[in-house]
């Protein structure tokens, strides 16, 4: 395009320029808002991510998420982010709540040891000393170490042979429930062993100290991660939130600039449309439209200038916003997935890697919500291994464990087809079956001769190990799992009664 010449042609030009400066805030406003939603639509990955850590949070994160998909500018966003930072502090604060509880329940227990018991006084409470800390995971171990405490109550009753080893093989019970790894797994091992023998009811509550100190420091270890994981989370937070504060302060100053800039512009041209109506000699108007002109292309400049920078503050602020994002995601995924270990965990027994007491109570709940909507049949099973005892006390605690892993591994094969098989705990195995006792009975009969006729071979000496099974099905209006469970149990001591090796109906 020519150069203009004349003040027409300038102003012409000029208004011209100022037109492409209006387009080019345009489309920056627009870039603004594509970057704002992108922004938003990565925030709503983040929420999704985070649901399931805790059923308030996830309440809050829900309602986040609808206020995200409606509006996503950052002044929205920064108090959102402000609540969920919140939210997970609150959290932490709840968990400290149940570790106060559970404080409390140990200084109970620390209340009932005998005043002249001092080395248990002190050992517990060098474990409740260990307990001071939130932790995600506590709540995995609370239920187990609730049992414990409950079994110390009881020990200061424990006098005679009998009580002791009723003591003896509900603690073996509940270790079955438990999984350790590295030194702690070979501690569990060895009081296990321990547990078998013959025990004083002094050693009994000091093995169960030693078991709970154990829980207690796999908890610790638990614990470091997860506060390390809320304290990286909050700072991921916390910087989200001051670049979002950025972002708002900046475009606020930029767009007082801008109103200042336009209306330099506007008044430039107005004075120069002055100028040209009010000159009488050409050489006055030469001279102060060209001050004027000189005074725009200033304005003018400044005002790409204040572009550029707006542009480049902005891509930088969302970078960084994304990086923090992208690092707190990989944080969350990572520990949702220690999460789903754990619970995999304490729903699988160790020793024979089936389902546990625990899993067996979560399904046959399940199923009895089924069999009272008239959507499924459902008979229980309850398995025993016969003088078993006696493996143990003539093998050694090691070739007991092996054979139950064998026992365990045979029922599995012969009955997972048709039924639900778990370790109920022990040398106790029970099975949900979603069909009628009759049909139950028969798979039930068929694993009784599979296990029957596993050769077993000790120190040389081939033996023979047997099962006695007892079978009751949901019938009656008023059953509840527990009652058909009892009915199995009571047909499982008939069994016993008449001679074992046998598989009995509840009647
Ligand atoms: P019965 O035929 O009447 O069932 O006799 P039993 O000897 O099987 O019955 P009892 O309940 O007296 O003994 C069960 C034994 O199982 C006692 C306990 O030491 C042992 N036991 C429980 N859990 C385990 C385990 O995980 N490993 C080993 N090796 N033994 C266990
Ligand atoms: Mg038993
Ligand atoms: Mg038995």
């Amino acid at each position: 395009m020519a150069v203009p010449e004349t003040p027409q042609e300038k102003i012409q030009h000029l208004s011209k320029k100022l037109q492409q400066s209006i387009q080019s805030r345009k489309q920056l406003e627009d870039d603004y808002l594509r970057d704002s939603q992108r922004y938003s639509n990565f925030v709503n990955d983040l929420c999704l991510a985070l649901s399931g850590v805790d059923t308030e949070l996830d309440t809050l994160l829900h309602k986040l998420r609808g206020h995200l998909q409606q509006n996503a500018s950052a002044a929205v966003l920064e108090p959102i982010m402000q609540k969920l930072s919140d939210a997970i502090s609150q959290h932490t604060i709840r968990l400290q709540t149940q570790l106060k509880l559970t404080n409390e329940s140990i200084r109970q227990a620390l209340a009932s040891i005998k005043p002249h018991d001092n080395n248990s006084r002190s050992k517990l409470q060098r474990v409740a000393s260990e307990f001071e800390q939130p932790t995600m995971t506590v709540s995995h171990y609370l239920p187990l170490m609730n049992q414990l405490l409950a079994l110390s109550y009881q020990q200061p009753a424990v006098k005679t042979e009998t009580q002791v080893s009723q003591y003896q093989s509900q603690l073996l019970d509940l270790l079955s429930e438990v999984e350790f790894s590295g030194n702690a797994a070979d501690t569990l091992r060895q009081m296990k062993v321990a547990l078998q023998k013959p025990q004083t009811s002094e050693t009994l509550l000091a093995i169960t100290l030693k078991i709970m100190r154990l829980v207690f420091s796999n908890i610790n270890d638990e614990r470091k991660s997860a506060q390390h994981f809320l304290k990286q989370l909050n700072a991921s937070l916390e910087s989200v939130q001051s670049v979002l504060g950025k972002t708002i302060n900046h475009s606020s100053d930029y767009a007082d600039q801008r109103v200042h800039l336009n209306q330099k512009l506007k008044n430039g041209v107005s004075e120069i449309s002055a100028c040209v109506t009010d000159a009488c000699e050409l050489y006055d108007l030469k001279e102060s439209v060209g001050k004027q002109l000189q005074t725009l292309s200033e304005t003018l400049n400044q005002h790409l200038k204040l572009h550029d920078e707006e542009r480049e503050n902005f891509n930088s602020n969302t970078l960084e916003i994304k990086q923090q994002l992208r690092d707190t995601e990989a944080q969350v995924e990572y520990y949702k997935k220690e999460l789903a270990k754990q619970q995999f965990r304490s729903l699988q027994d160790n020793l024979t890697k089936l389902p546990n007491r625990s899993a067996f109570e979560e399904r046959l709940n399940l199923e009895f919500e089924r069999w009272v909507k008239g959507e499924t049949q459902l008979t229980i099973a309850v398995i025993d291994v016969d003088h078993f005892k006696n493996i143990n006390d003539n093998f050694g605690h090691i070739a007991g464990d092996k054979t139950l892993q064998v026992i365990a591994g045979t029922l599995s094969k012969a009955l997972k087809e048709s039924g639900f098989v778990c370790r109920y705990g022990g040398e106790e195995f029970a099975i949900i079956f979603c069909s009628d006792d009759r049909e139950a009975y028969q798979h039930i009969e068929n694993a009784r001769g599979k296990v029957a006729t596993i050769p077993f071979k000790f120190k040389s000496e081939d033996i023979r190990i047997t099962i006695s099974a007892g079978i009751a099905k949901c019938q009656y209006n008023e059953d509840t799992p527990l009652a058909v469970f009892e009915r199995a149990d009571k047909a499982l001591y008939d069994a016993k009664n008449s001679g074992r090796n046998k598989v009995m109906k509840a009647k």
